[in-house]
């Protein structure tokens, strides 16, 4: 088997003609390119779990570069809630946001959620599609890596004639109608302009960056819609990611280790920018607008807001405030994680 590195470009979400020609200018300049397998998909993020292009990307088993138009940890860690895992592969190209702070405190040990999962030894490149206006850097970028990390991989048809459900193989095969009654369109390689008019609608889910997280629960016990839950083995996970409140980012402001993305918020630091990496440079003024503890009044608020607007009570800062101060016996605790201490050794 040849040896190829797959690239996939996930759309934009609007019909931005800039970001269309970029999208074609990438997809036009690499079809054919050998060693390059390209694949496009409507955006990342409002893939469904089920649908055909998650269904596409679950199929890539090799090395893999994601171009698109959200933060990179955003892209990663949106991958890996559907089971397309591998390492963080390392890329030269960035933009502003990307420059590393060299005087940047090095991560505080603790157990991350991401220590005990077993992890495939493919990397996963993701590019942001913001970092510059024309194709070139990207492809002078897809061209060193796919020299230094050609891989091997499973081309699409040989997944299809391995072993997916009945159902998963009429979705593949007849994407337009999205239940396998339409006109068979391949999702994989795209050699015709780059239309999204079969964009999936926007979604709005949190996304957690299982590389921070520590398990901690608190974003559980904060959102009072049911999002969260947690899997077989006790991990937090987004169980119910259509009921997240859309526009609302309230948990991502309460996590302490800032391992909650909102991708499509316009806040950096919430939409998974670098500044939020490594759980140091933490500034919460600067990455939401408000000092520590008026990050927690703006997500009790925030939370307010959507529970009065479904006809429910609002709760403000009684109910699933964070305990971050438990963590930090050093540190003084306040008069609300004491009380909610006492709460839960009540068991009420
Ligand atoms: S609050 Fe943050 S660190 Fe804690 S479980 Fe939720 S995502 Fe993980
Ligand atoms: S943003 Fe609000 S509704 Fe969505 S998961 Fe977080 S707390 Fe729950």
């Amino acid at each position: 088997m040849a040896k190829r590195i797959t690239v996939v470009v996930s759309q934009g979400q609007s019909a931005n003609p800039l970001k269309r020609k970029l999208e074609e200018d990438l997809v036009g300049a690499l079809i054919g390119e050998a060693g390059i397998e390209v694949t496009v998909i409507p955006h990342l993020y409002d893939l469904t779990a089920d649908g055909t292009g998650m269904l596409c990307l679950q199929g890539i088993t090799g090395d893999m570069i994601v171009l698109g138009w959200l933060f990179p940890r955003a892209a990663h860690w949106t991958l890996d809630r559907n089971a397309i895992r591998g390492q963080v592969g390392e890329t030269l190209l960035g933009g502003d946001d990307d420059e590393e702070d060299d005087e940047a405190e090095p991560p505080e040990e603790k157990d991350r959620v991401v220590d005990q999962r077993e992890m495939p030894s493919r990397k996963i490149y993701c590019l942001d599609l913001r970092w510059h206006e024309n194709a070139e850097p990207y492809l002078e970028e897809i061209r060193r890596i796919a020299a230094e990390a050609a891989t091997q991989t499973v081309d699409l048809m040989s997944f299809i004639s391995g072993s997916p459900k009945p159902e998963q193989l009429d979705r593949y095969l007849n994407p337009a109608s999205g239940n396998g009654n339409g006109k068979p369109k391949p999702l994989a390689p795209a050699d015709t302009p780059i239309d999204n008019q079969d964009a999936p609608s926007r979604r709005w889910y949190p996304v957690i960056d299982f590389s921070r997280c520590t398990n901690c629960m608190e974003c559980i016990d904060f959102c009072l819609f049911g999002v969260y839950g947690v899997d077989k083995s006790d991990t937090i996970l987004v169980e119910m990611p259509d009921d997240c409140r859309k526009g609302c980012p309230a948990c991502s402001r309460i996590c302490p280790e800032s391992a909650i993305i909102f991708p499509q918020h316009k806040t950096p630091g919430i939409a998974g920018s670098p500044e939020a990496v490594g759980g140091v440079k933490i500034d919460l003024s600067k990455l939401f607008g408000a000092p520590e503890e008026d990050s927690k009044k703006t997500a009790a608020a925030e939370r307010d807001e959507q529970l009065l607007l479904v006809g429910r009570d609002a709760v403000g800062l009684g109910v699933g405030m964070p305990k971050r101060q438990a963590n930090r016996p050093q540190g003084p605790r306040d008069e609300l994680d004491g009380l909610m201490d006492e709460l839960d050794e009540l068991d009420v």
